[in-house]
């Protein structure tokens, strides 16, 4: 997506406004970046300090005026190239040929280097890209999950080769193994480009693909209290069961369809039993061909709550949230992060609390009562005795 004109300048954004790159002057190159106007805001240059030392002997202020009223960026550039050349004709034996202004000539490889795999991969698969180069974040579709991929670029690149960041289920074995065993070539030091450390993620993401789509599955149908933002190498989720009830599971990351790797409910004790007796009576059937999500709802059906979006976040929030604070999570210094799991005995309040929360209302209950360790007091909402 460089510029015909200018084919050391790239887009860095999605929108095609802000552009980076080397711009060449007679036998030079200068590294600059343009932001074209955009909703009010003017023009904005940023370049070494070449650049920089040219810019502040031009009057700046009227030159980003002109570029102001060209918002195509091949003219943009070609004035700017011109005042610079004409500048620089003028000025040859001025402090431009001093080499300390002189931009390292491996740095503009490394740079040209990125930028011409870029081309070749693709801008639309890039997500961020921040200004020294040094990481940078892709985005690559498969089966309509988007996985994000960061790559870390040293800067002595393509000296020295890339590294990944793969966010998935087993980081800690090495991937080569598995991957060289299914007869691919690819191994963690042949990133020695973007190109083939991509290919390489590809093939990564094929070992996990089933275990994705399963974890897709129960994020997209299921209300999930834990992880907040579920990444791929969360094996586990914590999802909402009616009655202020949960449960926590986890998936094989091989075989995801295989049941339950780990699982426990979680809630009030009247309540997790009827959920224990439904997941004995049932759970023989669990069928392999089908998704953990298929497989919970033919046992749960409705008593699975459903995904909340964030315009319905209000009218939920009272089901399995703390009723006092009315958080889910709460951190605690000496007790690390509750969730709660105290639950009111009154079946038809079942409201739950965090046990600090619960704690700290009885205490300032004056009706409630202290019995060896234990705290007799009324749930704030139904006046049920409840003990602590
Ligand atoms: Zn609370
Ligand atoms: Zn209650």
């Amino acid at each position: 997506m460089a510029l015909q004109r200018f084919p050391l300048m790239t887009p860095i954004d999605g929108e095609g406004k802000i552009f980076r790159g080397f711009l060449p002057i007679h036998n030079d190159e200068y590294f600059i970046q343009v932001h074209l106007p955009e909703n009010n805001k003017n023009t904005q240059l940023y370049g070494d300090s070449k650049l920089k030392h040219i810019l502040e002997n031009i009057n700046e202020q009227q030159l980003i005026n002109r570029l102001d009223q060209l918002d195509d960026i091949t003219l943009f550039l070609s004035e700017l190239q011109t005042i610079i050349e004409e500048y620089v004709s003028i000025n040859k034996s001025s402090s431009l040929n001093n080499n300390n202004n002189k931009m390292n000539s491996s740095t503009i490889q490394r740079y040209k280097t990125i930028m011409s795999e870029l081309k070749e991969i693709g801008f639309d698969k890039v997500v961020h890209i921040n200004d020294t180069l040094d990481h940078i974040i892709f985005e690559i579709s498969d089966n309509e999950i988007r996985h994000p991929l960061k790559i870390y670029i040293s800067s002595t690149y393509p000296l020295t080769p890339l590294k990944l960041e793969l966010d998935g289920p087993t980081l800690s074995t090495p991937l080569t193994t598995t991957i060289t065993s299914s007869s691919t070539e690819t191994t963690r030091t042949t990133h020695s480009n973007l190109y083939s450390a991509i290919q390489y993620y590809n093939e990564w993401i094929k070992i996990y693909r089933d275990y994705f789509i399963c974890m897709n599955e129960l994020d997209q149908n299921t209300r999930i209290l834990d992880p907040d933002q579920p990444m791929g190498k969360d094996t586990f989720r914590r999802i909402a069961l009616k009655g202020h009830c949960s449960l926590h599971l986890e998936l094989d990351s091989i075989y995801p369809r295989n049941g339950l790797k780990a699982m426990r409910f979680y809630g009030s004790e009247k309540n997790i039993k009827s959920f224990q007796q439904l997941w004995e009576n049932k759970s023989q059937q669990w069928d392999n061909r089908q998704s953990p999500y298929q497989n919970l709802y033919i046992i749960f059906k409705d008593q699975l709550m459903p995904k909340v979006f964030d315009n319905q976040k209000e009218d939920t929030s009272s089901d399995v949230e703390c009723a006092i604070c009315y958080a889910y999570k709460l951190e605690h210094i000496e007790l690390g992060l509750l969730t709660p799991d105290i639950i009111c005995t009154n079946d038809q309040c079942n409201r739950g609390f965090h046990p600090t929360c619960i704690s700290e209302w009885l205490r300032s209950n004056p009706t409630t009562t202290r019995s060896f360790n234990m705290l007799f007091g009324k749930c704030p909402y139904c006046s049920e005795v409840n003990l602590l």
